[in-house]
């Protein structure tokens, strides 16, 4: 089958149909194209979403993010950025001494419901009971 080349434009005998490549050289020609033309449609995708090509904050290599949030060109680099991100964030909060707790944040509306506890608690130990049961007997009025 006679084809035409779609690099060089030789025309060649093709094995298949499917062919449209005279020689290696001329499907490593197009593989870079292809890749080409991939690098240059994903470019227009980003743009029109609006991300512009970045520097990666690790390596400083040129990149394409694939989202507004991405700060670095690779995995490797995002595990770095992370790393760093997670140190630094450690070290201004010891530098300005505040004591952060994820698990205990300042809620003052709790608050007035924990003294009620406590004074739950305290009046349950008074009566020599748990907690538990004082609530249990004498603020629901059941037990035996
Ligand atoms: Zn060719
Ligand atoms: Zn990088």
């Amino acid at each position: 089958m006679e084809r035409k080349c779609i690099i060089c434009g030789n025309v060649f005998q093709a094995k298949c149909g499917k062919s449209a490549l005279c020689s290696d050289e001329c499907r490593a020609e197009r593989q870079r194209q292809l890749s080409a033309a991939y690098i240059a449609k994903r470019r227009e995708i980003n743009k029109t979403k609006g991300y512009e090509e970045k520097y990666c904050v690790i390596c400083g290599k040129e990149y394409q993010p694939t989202s507004g949030k991405q700060k670095t060109c690779s995995e490797r680099c995002k595990k770095i950025e992370k790393a760093r991100y997670q140190a630094e964030w450690y070290r201004e909060r010891k530098i300005e001494g505040v004591h952060y707790d994820k698990t205990e944040p300042e809620k003052p509306k709790k608050a007035k419901k924990k003294d009620s506890l406590t004074a739950d608690a305290v009046a349950a130990h008074k009566l020599g009971v748990s907690y538990g049961q004082y609530i249990a007997y004498y603020k629901r009025g059941g037990g035996k």
